[in-house]
């Protein structure tokens, strides 16, 4: 049962590593994802609704973050 004052939180996969927890900043050179500090995954309140934005892709071009959901593609992240 789903309480309507408390949120609920579940962890989804990051858009912006696709979940691998990595971020190939260029050819070779490979950092952990800062969308999700490199876990792959992010918190996002549920039910879980995709960023209306980037529609779901955490990207506003090829190389740079949705702002509107900071790369996570999902719309409400804790
Ligand atoms: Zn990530
Ligand atoms: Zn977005």
């Amino acid at each position: 049962m789903v309480s309507q004052t408390q949120k609920n939180f579940a962890l989804e996969g990051c858009a912006w590593c696709t979940g691998t927890g990595k971020w190939a900043v260029s050819l070779g050179y490979v950092i952990s994802c800062l969308v999700c500090g490199g876990k792959g995954k992010v918190l996002v309140a549920q039910p879980a609704g995709q960023c209306q934005q980037c529609g779901g892709s955490g990207r506003r071009n090829a190389t740079n973050p949705c702002l509107t959901c900071a790369g996570t593609g999902w719309a409400r992240v804790r």
